[in-house]
């Protein structure tokens, strides 16, 4: 190669796989924390069209019943507060604060509680409504058969993930991390992980990896001969036009109904969606909508929960793929125990998007110093697979 050459890239001292929140956010990370080796975010579509993070309901929340899952949250919410001192004035991701609404049946009120007593005493503002207050500060749900509802009036709400991602991925590229915009296919390994192949038929030695694939991470991890239960779960959203809403219905919060089904206000509109029952489960992963669950299953629960939405019409929707943890539908977050520069970003279930960012500074964490710093993670760790000790979230998914 002759003088003033660039020579190709052919070693990253760290290579991500996946460029979305969980993956960028890792590479930010690494930067903030002081990394000053190589860094390779492999992606293989840069539309980011199927990304779970661009199909996301963008939703942050504090209800949550384990101690992580709510610092995890926490540490997103404090970016989006600094987000323009984090990220310069430009930066904005439409920030809703609208709160999250639980409701409860009579069976499920002591881990409302339970939940509510962890929340607070983490700071957050967690609100247990009762009797005819619960009609009285939300008056267009009808209350039949729910004893309680916890609401979250403040650091809870909805932002464009699409946005969030693009500002983090932008401000990671910025601090020299290299963007390889193929697919990854290969692994390999001696041990330790010692390259990465892509379907371009390009090789890289590594070293490190940071499976960061979404709703594919078990399929990449995979590709190491690691087994992680993370593949993609089909759900349904539908974009609802609700002309009899109230303006305080539009105001309102993101609500889970007892029965699987949630709603929230999406600008003028409502977006629905639910949570399947294991024999409900879509067994087919693809990307065809099927509107017979917006038919037979969410209106009538809906439209029985909330009179406005008797008189609704479906006006569009989308089809998005959960990175699904089989196991415990909670993040498997950390090293592997046994190759040592093998790194799990995965399995988010429903909460990646707001985990995104403390996911990606813990794996940083772990890369930059050997141990967590900010959170520590360990019970999300793989080890909890291996002794098959599932870590469940005690609320609503
Ligand atoms: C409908 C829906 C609603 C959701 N609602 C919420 C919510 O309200 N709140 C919340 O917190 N979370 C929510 N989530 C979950 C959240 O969006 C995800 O957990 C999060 O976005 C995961 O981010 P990620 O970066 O790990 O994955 P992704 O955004 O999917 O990024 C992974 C990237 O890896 C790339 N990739 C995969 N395999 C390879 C390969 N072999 N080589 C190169 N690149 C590869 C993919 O192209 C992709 O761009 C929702 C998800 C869906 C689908």
């Amino acid at each position: 190669m002759g003088l003033g050459m660039v020579r190709p890239m052919t070693h990253f001292d760290v290579a991500i796989v996946g460029g979305g929140i969980v993956g960028s956010s890792t590479a930010y990370y690494l930067r903030k924390n002081g990394f000053t080796g190589s860094i390779g975010l492999f992606e293989q579509d840069m539309s980011f069209k199927r990304a779970c993070t661009s199909l996301s309901w963008g939703g942050i929340r504090q209800q949550f019943s384990t101690p992580e899952n709510i610092r995890l949250s926490q540490f997103g919410l404090a970016l989006i507060r600094n987000l323009k001192d984090e990220f310069g004035p430009e930066a904005d991701i439409g920030f809703k604060e609208q709160g999250y609404l639980v409701l409860a049946t009579e069976g499920s009120v002591a881990v409302l509680e339970e939940n509510q007593k962890l929340q607070r005493s983490m700071g957050a503002d967690t609100e247990i409504y009762w009797g005819a207050d619960m009609a009285r500060r939300f008056p267009w749900i009808n209350f039949d058969g729910i004893a309680a509802a916890s609401f979250g009036p403040r650091n809870e709400g909805w932002f464009d993930p699409y946005s969030l991602m693009s500002i983090v991925r932008k401000a990671a590229l910025a601090r020299d991390v290299t963007l390889v915009q193929q697919a990854v296919a290969g692994i390999g390994r001696n041990g330790k992980i010692t390259s990465l192949s892509t379907a371009g038929g390009e090789t890289f030695t590594v070293g490190a990896l940071v499976n960061a694939a979404g709703a594919s991470a078990g399929a990449v991890a995979g590709f190491a001969g690691i087994e992680l239960p993370v593949s993609p779960a089909k759900r349904f959203v539908y974009v609802i036009d609700c002309p009899g809403a109230s303006e305080a219905m539009r105001k309102g919060p993101l609500t889970f109904d007892v029965t699987g089904e949630y709603f929230r206000p999406e600008g003028r509109n409502f977006i629905w969606g639910f949570t399947p029952s294991d024999d409900e489960e879509p067994k087919v992963k693809d990307w065809e909508m099927d509107e017979s669950w917006f038919e037979n299953r969410i209106w009538p629960a809906l439209a029985s929960r909330v009179p406005a939405f008797e008189a609704v019409k479906m006006i569009g929707g989308w089809i998005g793929h959960y990175d699904y943890n089989w196991f415990d539908h909670n993040g498997i977050i950390g090293r592997h125990p046994d190759i040592e520069n093998f790194y799990f970003a995965n399995g988010f279930s429903g909460h990646g998007i707001q985990q995104g960012p403390a996911t990606g500074n813990a794996i940083a964490e772990l890369i930059c110093f050997g141990g967590y710093r900010t959170i520590d993670l360990a019970r999300l760790g793989y080890e909890r697979l291996q002794r098959k000790e599932p870590l469940f979230e005690k609320n609503i998914f």
